[in-house]
């Protein structure tokens, strides 16, 4: 077996087993390693990094929409998830509790925040109390823990990293022009930026956040054909207005209790990029944000090495300049086809190879890590040469992950055409739906897929519900999820 091979072999080839290729990507790849805490993992700073570049970019997009950060305290009196019966009802199976501290068990126990709805909405009682205080655009860029039972690297862990914004407003009118907003940031950011094409809907009753009166949601086709919901966005009407007390004098001097909306994105748009894109190769990551963008590789004898590596040098300083995440290998203890290998695992977007003839011709090479695509391009354009390549290669990962997910979701008319279709192929799945949560529940109940959510623009309209045959309310696209 030859040594490139035997790189590959060490990845679980997706076909085989999805799950074992995921948990091989990542370790491999160096994104995060588990900690001695059950369900939590390390950020590596290769994923880290991934959400540095995904945080900074939507919090511009938050900031150019009106909103400002803030921190609220990690801890929460458990009295305050007593306001809102819901939302105490959703959360607190998954509350870790902390009962003693500084040696003295507390006289109220303190939960750990699996979200902040409570806590700010305490502290927006006290500083809202005339229109004129309206609206607030906060959000919070913060971790969170959920004690889940079962776990999965950045897609489901005991304790995240998230963003959660939290907004009150005068009126319906305006807290839901809020809501849909920012479901609107989330699709633009998650389809510009991460190249992975989410359709926009809204949740079922029964998959609402808990307290909310209406939930919205992007979810994105994994290449498994499960689902990911990538982000919410909720109308919250004034039920935590209600429970918490935020009340203001309205224009015409009446109290007036104000409208909220929450909504959010976590780390688990890290494990939604590599499961959209990744490979039987290993990451391929969106040019966005991969750490590493353009990694370059001398080439050639040793005779010729050191002026090869001054020049990669010089080009390396060049695309340096021009904003470009670019890094060079230049060791010598490890074969050019090693790190070949090695930077297509990792997902970097192109590699640069410069040896003795391309110096001479004045040239270098160009490989894309989505089409293996090989270009000879002049070193006196390598700059605007690689960044129409990573547009191209963003384009290109959007375009392959929308064709795989139209490709995987299929309409049915019945139940049993949906059984059927699931036992043999994977994907989304389009069906009518009579609006009764018993329906939707046997849907689960039979196929373990869920509603994911109702379209805003579905590709086909069903006149009937899959289950009773009633005239179907809605088309809801149903799938197995993360
Ligand atoms: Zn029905």
């Amino acid at each position: 077996m030859s040594k490139d091979k035997q790189f590959v072999s060490e990845i679980t080839p997706q076909g085989e087993d999805f799950s074992r290729w995921y948990i091989d990507v990542i370790k491999k790849a160096e994104l995060m390693d588990y900690s001695p805490v059950r369900g939590c993992i390390v950020f590596r700073p290769d994923g880290y990094e991934i959400w540095e570049h995904i945080k900074d970019e939507l919090d511009r997009r938050f900031k150019e929409t009106g909103h400002r950060n803030a921190y609220f305290p990690l801890f929460i009196p458990e009295s305050f998830f007593q306001k809102e019966k819901e939302h105490v009802e959703g959360f607190n199976p998954e509350l870790p509790w902390v009962t003693e501290a500084g040696g003295e068990i507390l006289e109220e126990r303190l939960a750990i925040r699996p979200t902040s709805e409570t806590m700010i909405g305490h502290m927006y009682s006290k500083w809202i109390h005339s229109y004129r205080d309206l609206p607030v655009l906060i959000n919070q860029w913060a971790n969170v823990v959920r004690w889940e039972k079962r776990t999965l690297p950045f897609l489901r862990t005991s304790e995240f990293l998230w963003q959660e914004g939290h907004t009150a407003h005068e009126n319906e009118g305006e807290a839901r022009e809020e809501t849909m907003r920012m479901l609107e940031t989330y699709r633009s950011f998650v389809e510009d930026y991460l190249a992975i094409p989410v359709i926009s809907g809204e949740k079922t009753p029964s998959e609402r956040f808990a307290g909310a009166v209406d939930t919205y949601s992007i979810e994105a086709m994994m290449k498994d054909g499960r689902a990911v919901q990538a982000g919410t966005s909720h109308y919250l009407g004034n039920k935590f207005a209600v429970a918490f007390d935020i009340k203001f004098l309205d224009r015409d001097n009446q109290l007036q209790f104000a409208h909220t909306t929450s909504w959010g994105v976590s780390t688990r748009l890290i494990g939604s990029l590599i499961m959209v894109h990744g490979d039987d190769r290993g990451l391929v990551l969106p040019p966005k944000v991969a750490p590493t963008q353009v990694i370059m590789i001398p080439i050639g004898p040793p005779k010729t090495r050191d002026a090869v590596i001054a020049r990669v040098d010089e080009l390396y300083g060049e695309l340096k300049k021009a904003g470009v995440r670019v890094r060079v290998d230049d060791r010598s203890d490890m074969s050019p086809g090693w790190k070949f290998n090695e930077y297509e695992m990792r997902g970097v977007p192109i590699r640069l190879e410069l040896g003795p003839r391309d110096m001479e011709n004045g040239v270098c090479v160009l490989v894309s890590r989505v089409s293996g695509e090989k270009r000879v391009v002049n070193q006196s354009d390598l700059t605007d040469e690689i960044q129409s390549m990573l547009e191209e290669i963003h384009r290109d990962m959007f375009e392959k992950a929308k064709s795989f997910r139209e490709e995987n979701t299929h309409a049915v008319d019945t139940l049993d055409e949906m059984k059927a279709l699931l036992d043999q192929k994977r994907g989304f799945v389009t069906a009518g739906w009579c609006g009764s949560a018993a329906c939707e529940k046997q849907v689960k109940e039979e196929t373990s897929a869920t509603s994911r959510n109702i379209p805003f623009e579905p590709a086909e309209r069903k006149a009937t519900c899959l289950v009773c045959g009633e005239k179907a309310e809605h088309t809801v696209v149903f799938a197995r999820a993360y």
